[in-house]
């Protein structure tokens, strides 16, 4: 059992500033979560802790049954694979995999069987007798990871493992990252400033802002239904559209028009509606103003104005639309409502 428990966790640096306010969730056993958020929202802090790179200022974290705040990060049965790999120089592949388990004494024979293995698993057998310096971005990462897999953690960490690589590198390497740990099943936290990787990766995500968590979710969840305007904003690319409305139960009025809505909600609000939710329509209700048309290959990003707000909408390759005035509808069921002023999902 590896399930994360953290309970009322929260940090203070010596310096007296607040990176994480009290936090409290469970990570199952055999999930891949990934923490994402901007820089400096707290998510390196969290997984250091996590690690026990970190002291906790408050709050319990246990790792299986185990309240692991003073446990060493050696004891934790822990492998964190980290950005810049730290992987050593002046040893081969092989014995830069094999160091873990020198260390804690496991026998040749038992070391060469790992090592063998994982060397199979990430594609290294042609490798293993060069060093560091003798292998492409790709292939240093796939070491980081063959240390960690030989280890058999209760619990793999990542660090922004592919913050390194070229955008292509990146996206291979995420496929067999994520192929690697269903295979492995090993509960995993990956900490990442990257929402594509988040969406991408991730059997839960958790979001994070300012030292606190906006909201935690499957993709599908923190895609769809944004907890606030933060992840609204933060998740998906180009963003989610954000303009001031006002919510009459049932409808919400925007640019003279009002568009049905589940909500018993009256007042200011702010509406949010994804980019592909909204449909060139000849008899759609929203007069949009076409200004740009960004061509992408596959789909086309139309942007616009309703009236004096600023809308981007995603259409495929083969639609039919200039600049200038085209009427939009929404999908059905496609419009969040937020607090205007808080920016929470109401
Ligand atoms: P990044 O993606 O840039 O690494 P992050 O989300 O991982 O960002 P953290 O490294 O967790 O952010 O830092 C969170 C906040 O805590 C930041 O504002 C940072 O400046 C602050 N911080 C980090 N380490 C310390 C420290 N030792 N003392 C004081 N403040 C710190």
């Amino acid at each position: 059992m590896a399930q994360v428990t953290l309970s009322g966790i929260r940090k203070v640096y010596p310096n007296g500033f607040q990176a994480l306010t009290t936090t409290s969730f469970d990570i199952p056993d055999g999930e891949f979560t990934v923490l994402v958020g901007p820089s400096g929202c707290g998510k390196s802090t969290l997984l250091r802790m996590v690690a026990g790179l970190e002291d906790i200022t408050e709050g319990e974290l246990r790792i299986g049954d185990r309240v692991v705040n003073d446990v060493d990060p050696a004891d934790r049965d822990i492998a964190m694979v980290f950005q810049n790999y730290a992987l050593y120089p002046h040893m081969t592949v092989r014995k830069n995999i094999a160091y873990g388990l020198k260390n804690r004494g496991t026998s040749a024979e038992d070391i060469a069987k790992k090592v063998a293995q994982a060397s199979d698993m990430l594609g290294l057998d042609d490798y293993l007798d060069r060093k560091p310096s003798q292998l492409s971005g790709g292939q240093r990462q796939r070491v980081a990871m063959g240390r960690a897999i030989v280890r058999d953690p209760a619990l793999f960490l990542f660090d922004e493992p592919l913050s390194n690589l070229d955008a292509k590198l990146r996206n291979q390497m995420r496929i067999e990252i994520k192929a690697l740990q269903r295979r492995l099943g090993v509960t995993s936290i990956y900490v990442t400033h990257d929402q594509v990787e988040a969406m991408t990766m991730a059997d839960r995500i958790i979001v994070m802002n300012g030292g606190k968590v906006e909201q935690i979710g499957t993709p599908a969840e923190v895609y769809h239904a944004p907890a606030s305007t933060f992840v609204a904003s933060f998740m998906g690319a180009p963003p989610m559209n954000l303009v001031p409305a006002h919510a009459v139960a049932g409808m919400v009025r925007f640019a003279k028009t009002s568009l049905a809505v589940e909500t018993h909600t009256d007042g200011p609000v702010t509406m949010g509606i994804r980019p592909e939710d909204l449909i060139p329509d000849t008899s759609g209700p929203l007069p949009f103003d076409v200004q740009i048309i960004e061509e992408l290959g596959a789909h086309r990003l139309l942007h616009g104005v309703v009236g004096d707000e600023k809308l981007t909408v995603h259409v495929g390759k083969d639609t039919d639309v200039g600049t200038g005035p085209v009427p939009l509808s929404v999908k059905p069921g496609a419009i969040s409502l937020f607090h205007h002023e808080t920016g929470t999902r109401l």
